[in-house]
């Protein structure tokens, strides 16, 4: 058994079919060498199997056979390599068949545990909880095709939620047939770039793809990268919230500066006064050596003797007051 076909859960489902096809071959198998055995027992000794012991024995050892020979086509090969070395212990110590179909049932559930309930790289969060309730169940009274029933349910009203892009992403997965196809098929997931990819994005995946490329087991890539993901997601949000500080006090300032801009149009308004000698309405600064006395050309003319009913604003508090109303004839000083 080599380490590279060793699965890592959970299997997709193309790997999940080959490893039953794998386990149903098997199984036939030893059933048909048992039937054999069993006939040729039948035919040659008196006893009767269970009583004869040459051929106990030599079901033993189909059974051993069947058990400890983990070649890559066989289904012991898919389980650790622990498994294997129990079985030989056993069989080396002469336990018990019925003890050795123990372990083997027991080892039949853990892969179907493993399989069913560990959690994937990229399981949505429904499927999670999924999987923990499954893992769950698992040595309760409730019966396993129970739990497949629960577990497919669960799997299918998923299906229905995920986008027509999701489903084919979810089939392409499950159709990877080997570890290789499998890390192949996540590499591309990680690392491929987005339209909606922020510089921050593709960075983290340029790190992730070097992993990747080093072959680093899935399962440690993953939490680094779901590492990556929050501190960007929570970089984001300190950006966001630093944004909108700077929004707000852009905003804060916006309005400090319109509000004096418009007091500086007050004042400019303000600033600006109308002759009031009649029928004139020339602009008076308020300004000068003259300010506040109506419009030069009325004040000029005046002077020359020509203007006689010329008024002009009594002091600058005046002419601010009565700004556009002052008329010598309305105004009594
Ligand atoms: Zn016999
Ligand atoms: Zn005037
Ligand atoms: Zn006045």
């Amino acid at each position: 058994m080599t380490a590279d076909i060793q699965p890592t859960y959970p299997l997709t489902k193309a790997q999940a079919d080959e490893i039953a096809s794998l386990h149903e071959a098997d199984t036939s198998e030893l059933e048909g060498q048992l039937r054999q055995l069993s006939e040729t027992c039948q035919s040659s000794c008196a006893s009767g199997i269970s009583k004869c012991a040459t051929h106990q024995n030599e079901m033993r050892k189909l059974y051993e056979n069947a058990y400890t020979t983990a070649s890559p086509d066989r289904w012991t090969s898919y389980r650790p390599a622990e498994y294997t070395q129990d079985l030989k212990r056993m069989f080396d110590a002469q336990a018990t068949i019925d003890k050795i179909h123990g372990r083997v049932r027991r080892e039949k559930m853990q892969h179907i545990k493993d399989s069913q309930c560990t959690f994937g790289l990229s399981d949505h969060p429904t499927v999670k909880k999924t999987k923990i309730r499954a893992a769950e169940l698992r040595g309760t009274e409730t019966s396993p095709s129970d739990i497949d029933s629960y577990v497919i349910e669960e799997e299918q009203k998923l299906l229905l939620t995920l986008t027509p892009e999701q489903q084919e992403v979810q089939a392409e997965y499950d159709k990877s047939k080997s570890e290789a196809e499998k890390y192949s098929y996540l590499r591309t997931c990680a690392c491929i770039s987005k339209p909606t990819d922020t510089p921050r994005d593709v960075e983290l995946r340029l790190k992730w793809m070097k992993l990747f490329d080093n072959k680093v087991p899935y399962n440690e890539i993953l939490p680094v990268m779901e590492k990556d993901i929050a501190d960007a997601k929570s970089n984001v949000l300190l950006l966001e919230n630093r944004l909108a500080d700077l929004r707000n006090a852009q905003a804060a300032n916006n309005k400090a500066k319109a509000a004096k801009e418009e007091s500086k149009r007050k004042q400019a308004r303000d600033a600006i006064r109308r002759c009031c000698s009649e029928g004139c309405g020339n602009v008076c600064e308020l300004n000068g050596p003259n300010a506040d006395l109506g419009c030069e050309r009325c004040f000029a003319t005046k002077e020359d003797g020509v203007l006689q009913n010329y008024s002009w604003f009594c002091s600058p508090e005046c002419a601010k007051a009565n700004a556009g109303s002052h008329n010598a004839r309305f105004h009594s000083t």
